[in-house]
């Protein structure tokens, strides 16, 4: 049984060995890396000592046993990682001279796309409490279907739903992923999002707004992730909780957000103050987007305390 159940695109990624690199010429590439955001936020919840569960789908090949080994050796349980004859996804990025990030995804045909409803069985989210879900993870209607289906047992657990939108313009201008992503929305307890997400979600208005908006439906709570800016967490009714970013050298951002979720959560399990879970998961994102590789840089509760510390001149 997990307090944390994910389900979603389990990958390896492809990085372009320099910033300005582009998809359209030949250049070196590093890699391949566990990834996929439901994987990080589960590998990084694991690290910081939840009990996290991960349903998916990886092909029987190299590249599905890299993230199979991985997430075991963190903690994961991947016995709703499920083999099926389909290649692992993959993603490649690039990184643009004004920290803006593009991707080429092979998700929906591979075996992160094959994931369907009839995957999903009632024993896989037993006992969940928080139930969270990548918006990046609606790669197609039939993958929609299969993570609502997971999300109506895991309600009949009690469980509540963690959502980060993880808007990305190469994965979310499929017809019909809007209107999968607003259901989810307005499904939300928890909503972690990044700036970029407030703007897909409500174009033109400014954090509070776009909050105020969101805090109007079933969510309680909103937290809005900053990136090198920190973070802050929203309540209604309360006054807004703010952390500012710790100070790294930036290596490589990507799965920061995925990290911060997982570090989130598990502190919410544990009783945490908010202040105290989003202090602990802007130290995680940070310490994160010093590795190179999107779970390269997660961490433990024992790891972020001594960072913490470190930052803090104790
Ligand atoms: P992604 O979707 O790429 O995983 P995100 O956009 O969801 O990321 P970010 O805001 O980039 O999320 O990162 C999450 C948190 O990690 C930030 O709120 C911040 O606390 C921390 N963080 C990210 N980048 C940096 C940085 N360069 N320096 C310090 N802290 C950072
Ligand atoms: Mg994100």
């Amino acid at each position: 049984m997990a307090d944390i159940v994910t389900i979603g695109e389990v990958l390896v990624e492809i990085m372009a060995e320099h910033v300005g690199q582009r998809f359209d010429e030949p250049g070196r590439w590093l890699g391949p890396y566990p990834s996929g955001a439901p994987a990080i936020l589960a590998d990084q919840a694991a690290r910081c000592g939840a009990r996290v569960a991960l349903i998916g789908c990886v092909g029987d090949d190299p590249f599905g046993q890299l993230n199979r080994d991985r997430l075991l050796l963190s903690g994961v349980d991947v016995t709703a990682l499920i083999d099926v004859p389909v290649t692992t996804g993959c993603a490649f990025v690039t990184y643009r001279g004004d920290g803006g990030r593009d991707f080429v995804y092979h998700i929906a045909n591979s075996a992160a796309g094959a994931l369907r409803r009839d995957h999903v069985r009632p024993t896989m989210v037993d006992g969940c409490r928080w139930f969270h879900v990548m918006g990046s993870s609606l790669v197609s209607d039939e993958v929609g279907e299969a993570i609502l289906h997971a999300l109506a047992l895991a309600r009949r657990s009690g469980a509540r739903l963690s959502l980060d939108p993880n808007a990305r313009k190469e994965l979310l201008g499929r017809p019909g992923a809007r209107e999968m992503l607003d259901r989810l929305v307005a499904e939300a307890d928890l909503l972690l999002a990044s700036e970029e997400d407030l703007e897909h979600l409500a174009p033109g208005r400014d954090e509070a707004s776009a909050v105020e908006r969101l805090l109007r439906g079933r969510a309680t709570q909103v937290v809005v992730k900053r990136g090198a800016r920190g973070c802050a967490s929203y309540v209604s009714g309360e006054a807004v909780i703010e952390q500012a970013a710790f100070t790294v050298d930036e290596i490589d951002p990507t799965g920061a957000g995925d990290c911060f979720g997982g570090t989130f959560l598990a502190r919410l399990l544990d009783g945490c103050p908010t202040a105290d879970g989003l202090r602990d998961a802007a130290a995680a994102g940070a310490m994160a987007v010093r590795e190179r590789g999107p779970m390269q840089g997660n961490t433990t509760s024992g790891d972020i305390a001594a960072f913490i510390a470190q930052a803090e001149g104790r």
